[in-house]
């Protein structure tokens, strides 16, 4: 279980795992936590990191791999991965009131065949209801459990809009031109151009792996006020600091971020 981001309020009504205590902490650990709480028997590995083409061989051994994310960025690079490593990979999205679950099976047509590249930041512009959120993961989770019981092998898009009851079955063909199933993984190669990444939702911004050693960190923090650390994650005024060496800082700009950044973290 992967995810680089931390609870926030506008998140309890569709991520049922949290509540009003996690706010703040890493959805990851939260995540397991939790899971564990249901059922001490679960192995859960988690890691609180932004997956990228240097980390992804993390998921080697993986039997499936569910895309849960929220960006194109990340899908593309998910859907790389498992192409080249055989992987099954099993895609979900939702937005406003509708969504699309599609499972990529390592012979099969891919991602990239019908998904255009787009730099929209959509989900911070029209929000995405609860029920859609969780109808999309009882999709996902129901397909991962018919693939790995060898049930299911259609290539077909599943278009759910949960408000007007819609339901749509969709055939997708490979695409001649699609690089990833003509085996050239762009994004495993790919380097990410931007140091910093606005995430969805809220004013939250990333500042890329720059910290070298957070607890060197923490104790040059302590001395400029209140420090709370919780598993892997530090948190100090609106920065939250990870492991993996990334800052997650609550900003209303791009250059207020780097400000706060550039104050408290260095350059
Ligand atoms: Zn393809």
């Amino acid at each position: 279980m992967i995810d680089r981001d931390v609870v926030e309020e506008n998140n309890l009504h569709r991520q049922l795992l949290f509540t009003e205590n996690d706010l703040e902490k890493s959805k990851a650990e939260i995540a397991k936590e939790k899971l564990k709480e249901i059922n001490t028997s679960l192995k859960i590995e988690s890691r609180a990191i932004h997956l990228n083409s240097k980390n992804i061989s993390l998921l080697e051994k993986s039997d499936i791999v569910l895309d849960c994310t929220d960006n194109l960025q990340t899908r593309f690079l998910l859907n790389d991965f498992c192409k080249k490593n055989k992987i099954p990979l099993i895609y979900g999205a939702a937005i406003k009131t509708s969504g699309y679950v599609y499972l990529v099976l390592p012979e099969g047509p891919c991602l990239s065949c019908f998904l255009k590249e787009a730099s929209l930041e959509t989900c911070n512009t029209v929000g995405v209801l609860n029920t859609i959120t969780t109808s999309i993961a009882e999709q996902q989770v129901t397909l991962a459990l018919k693939v790995l019981l060898q049930k299911d092998m259609s290539s077909e898009l599943h278009y759910t809009n949960i408000w007007n009851s819609e339901f749509k079955r969709i055939k997708i063909n490979k695409n001649k031109n699609c690089k990833t199933c003509q085996g050239e993984y762009l994004y495993l190669t790919q380097k990410e151009e931007t140091e910093l990444i606005r995430f969805c939702g809220s004013g939250r911004y990333q500042v890329q792996g720059k910290i070298q050693n957070l607890d060197e960190l923490k104790m040059r923090l302590e001395k400029a006020g209140e420090v709370l650390t919780y598993g892997e994650t530090v948190s100090f005024k609106n920065i939250l600091l990870f492991k993996d060496g990334r800052a997650l800082i609550k900003a209303k700009s791009e250059e207020e971020a780097l400000a706060i950044y550039g104050k408290w973290v260095g350059n």
